[in-house]
């Protein structure tokens, strides 16, 4: 052990300190800011949107009732979409939607709006929203420790091109993903074992989306795969934002994203495995005649790491059977998506309908002046494998947001504000919170 002592500047003491800028951390920073409270946001990367941007993209999952295209997540969801063009202001419960951007999906309900981000407008439409909310913003500025006394998180620790940095805030928003905060603050979490697998997107250019194409792409993994020249790998499922090229969601490496080996690991063997998928398909299928591999990443993502244990845990049947909760915050709606970490190809994710996820799965237990949102919150890894999603994130984090701020404006602490002011706040904001009628409509399968 090696121990180390030395005296740093406290660069800031805001009222609320998010730590984190994935889709939790957007919706979180915007709502304290929103609701009065002087608020700093701190994330590692160069842009917010954390796996939504850091993998090029994904569908916008958790946002709708697959049953009638509702949308079950609104407010700050609703005005990222109208700042990338997608919807028109003001249309966002007008409309009915795509359950996501999967091409099987987009081909089942062709009439329907596709909620597409593509992750560039993305990152423009975080920076805008985030800077006009009143947001003081750190990026390349990664949490590294935090100092809790008595309860309660004190200090948080931050590294950056100034060094090692402190800011001292009145409370703490933890949408690291990974619960870091949480962690290193001394409350409870948990990891599952085994843990979904991490993937790494890849982007082709040059290349004409369809489901057919979809199906022809798998036909080649599957047949490499028998012949031992591919390992594990998942789906594929393409997707795209031009429709003149297509981002591969297909690499799986099983592993810990909070073990930096781990992490490393599925770079390197992401990198590798998406040049042997697309060697393949170029040397098997037509289409990818003029294709071309523009890009990948920017990072290896992970869909689950740490989740805290709060005052309450959801769970599968929660999920499963859509339960009703007097302290629901947001509605989550995403399938039961979780990824094997050992299996390749396409896996069956069961359809739920809308259910509710309450607060007090945002208050994880011993720490006062901590709220957590996002894919780290309380809930089993069962649960997990639909909360985890982008729409659902940010109404989490929207929620966490508006609570923090109510919380600072009547001097108490998370645990202590009124629920039945949260919910009026988060309803006022446009926020959804009770499930769409959806009568006996009947969802399909995807087809894979
Ligand atoms: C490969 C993959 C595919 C996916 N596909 C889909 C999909 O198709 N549809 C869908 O809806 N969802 C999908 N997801 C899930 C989704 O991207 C995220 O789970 C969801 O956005 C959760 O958001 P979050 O804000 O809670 O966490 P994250 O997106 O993990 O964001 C956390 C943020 O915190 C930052 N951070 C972490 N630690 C620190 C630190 N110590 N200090 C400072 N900053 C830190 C990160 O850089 C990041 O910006 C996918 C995830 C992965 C990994």
């Amino acid at each position: 052990m090696f121990t180390y002592s030395k005296q740093i500047p406290v660069v800031a003491t805001p009222d609320v300190l998010v730590c984190g800028g994935g889709l939790a951390g957007i919706g979180a920073a915007v709502a304290a800011a929103r609701g009065g409270a002087k608020t700093m946001l701190v994330e590692r990367l160069g842009f917010a949107g954390g796996f939504f941007t850091a993998i090029i993209g994904s569908a916008f999952d958790g946002f709708v009732d697959e049953r009638t295209g509702a949308p079950v997540v609104g407010g700050i969801v609703f005005e990222m979409l109208e700042r990338m063009g997608v919807i028109q202001p003001g249309q966002g419960s007008q409309l009915r939607y795509n359950v996501n951007g999967d091409l099987s999906f987009v081909e089942m309900h062709p009439e329907r709006v596709i909620p597409r981000c593509d992750p560039e407008r993305f990152k423009r439409a975080a920076d805008e929203i985030l800077r006009e909310a009143g947001v003081e913003i750190l990026f390349h500025s990664q949490v590294s420790d935090v100092v809790s006394r008595d309860g309660r998180v004190e200090t948080v620790l931050v590294s950056n091109k100034a060094g090692l940095v402190a800011i001292q805030p009145r409370i703490v928003i933890d949408c690291t993903g990974d619960g870091d905060i949480a962690a290193w603050g001394g409350a409870p979490v948990e990891k599952a074992e085994p843990l979904q697998p991490m993937s790494l997107h890849f982007r082709i250019a040059y290349l004409q989306p369809s489901f057919d194409l979809r199906r022809r792409c798998a036909a080649v993994l599957q047949a490499a795969q028998a012949r031992g020249e591919i390992g594990l790998y998942g789906g594929p499922y393409p997707a795209t934002f031009s429709g003149r090229d297509v981002y591969f969601n297909a690499t799986r490496y099983p592993g810990d994203s909070t073990d930096p080996l781990d992490w490393t690991a599925a770079e390197i063997q992401g990198r590798k495995d998406a040049w042997t998928m697309y060697e393949l398909w170029k040397a098997e299928l037509p289409e990818f005649a003029e294709a071309y591999f523009m890009t990948s990443g920017p990072t290896a993502g992970a869909r689950e790491s740490r989740r805290i244990v709060g005052d309450y845990v959801l769970t599968g049947d929660d999920v499963a059977e859509g339960r009703r909760y007097d302290d629901v915050v947001v509605l989550g709606s995403w399938r039961l998506d979780r990824h094997p970490p050992k299996e390749s190809g396409y896996h069956h994710i069961p359809w739920t309908p809308p259910y509710d996820i309450p607060y007090r799965t945002l208050l994880p237990r011993t720490l006062e002046n901590l709220l957590v949102a996002g894919r780290c919150h309380s809930a089993t890894s069962e649960a997990l494998a639909s909360s985890r999603v982008t729409a659902t994130a940010m109404g989490m984090g929207q929620a966490a947001g508006t609570a923090a701020a109510l919380a600072v404006q009547g001097k108490r602490m998370p645990r202590e504000i009124d629920i039945a002011q949260l919910q009026e706040r988060i309803a006022a904001a446009g926020g959804i919170l009770t499930a769409p009628e959806a009568g006996d409509v009947a969802v399909g399968d995807p087809r894979w």
